[in-house]
């Protein structure tokens, strides 16, 4: 077995567009810019929003947070997004999902301008996605393009699972790997709630994606020997031996399923990273294309 690493792999590119950046700023461009929008209080938002705006520092673009209160109306939010969208100074936006119960969160994706949803979550850039068409792809689930690509998994012809069908993850996920492109060109099974033989479906696939929110779902007896297995899932569970008083776990029972497959990505240090890394890609496309 061997890991997929998507913690090195990230810093790999976000080493790549650091470079980028410097010969942008060599050439009198602005780096690029990224805002994130965090409503409310939630811890797990807050270390997602705080490590992507980390790692626009780190690679020298500029980064912006709005914080704001988890009483912050709809109205409110939808404001300061249109001024996100009107300000030159910003290539790229995301809004951290989720969002506090009383705003609706496909209001505020319809709200952000296509040409700076860095999220790819924009039903115009989804249905350019689903088309082939050049757009901003959803972060997650071109993360795990981006790994199997660097990975040279070969993926045309092959079984691909994913179990979960979220807008955000599986869904796209399961257009991606169904594209007509490498990493792609795979025969795909979008598994959800009402799947029937979940387990039969899971041990058909060569390549495994699971988004199915669920700590340690999948068990080795669900795997064919020598799958390729890529955790999504993240979850926090307590544990008082750690400093913080929590470890993180995935979708997968890493134990069991590390010991039959041929690939797997860790939690933490897989898919979270690279969701990161397809954010600042995403980023300095934006930033390329207003120039
Ligand atoms: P979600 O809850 O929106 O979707 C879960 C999906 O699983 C649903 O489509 C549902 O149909 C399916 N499902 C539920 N029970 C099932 C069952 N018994 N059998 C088959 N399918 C079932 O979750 P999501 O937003 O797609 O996230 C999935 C996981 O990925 C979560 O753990 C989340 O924290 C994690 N996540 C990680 C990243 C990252 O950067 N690594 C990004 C987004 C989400």
């Amino acid at each position: 077995m061997e890991l997929l690493d998507g913690k090195k792999t990230s810093l790999d590119i976000q080493n790549e567009l650091s470079e980028k950046v410097k010969s942008l700023v060599a050439n009198g461009t602005n780096p690029p810019h990224l805002v994130a929008v965090l409503v409310g209080d939630d811890g797990a938002s807050r270390t997602y929003v705080n490590a992507k705006v980390k790692a626009c520092e780190r690679i020298g673009f500029k980064s912006t947070l709005h914080h704001l209160s988890s009483d912050t109306s709809e109205i409110e939010l939808l404001k300061v997004i249109k001024s996100l969208n009107e300000d030159h100074s910003v290539d790229g936006f995301i809004v951290q999902l989720p969002l506090p119960n009383h705003i609706e969160d496909h209001k505020i994706t319809l709200a952000i301008s296509p040409n700076k949803d860095v999220d790819g979550f924009h039903p115009e850039n989804v249905g350019k996605m689903a088309l082939g068409l050049p757009t901003f792809l959803p972060a997650t689930p071109n993360g795990v393009m981006e790994l199997l690509k660097r990975y040279e998994i070969p993926t045309e012809g092959k079984n691909t699972v994913v179990i979960g069908r979220s807008s955000i993850v599986g869904t796209p996920m399961s257009i991606l790997m169904s594209r007509k492109s490498n990493p792609g060109n795979s025969t795909v099974t979008l598994a959800h709630s009402r799947t029937k033989n979940l387990e039969q479906i899971c041990k058909q696939a060569d390549i495994l994606i699971v988004a199915i929110g669920i700590p340690e779902f999948v068990t080795s007896d669900m795997v064919k020997p020598n799958a390729v297995v890529i955790d999504v899932g993240i979850h926090r569970i307590e544990d008082t031996s750690k400093k913080n008083g929590f470890r993180l776990i995935g979708d997968v029972n890493f134990s069991e399923v590390s010991k039959k497959c041929s690939y797997i990505t860790p939690v933490p240090g897989g898919v979270g990273p690279m969701t990161i890394a397809s954010l600042l890609m995403n980023t300095y496309i934006a930033c390329n294309e207003r120039n």
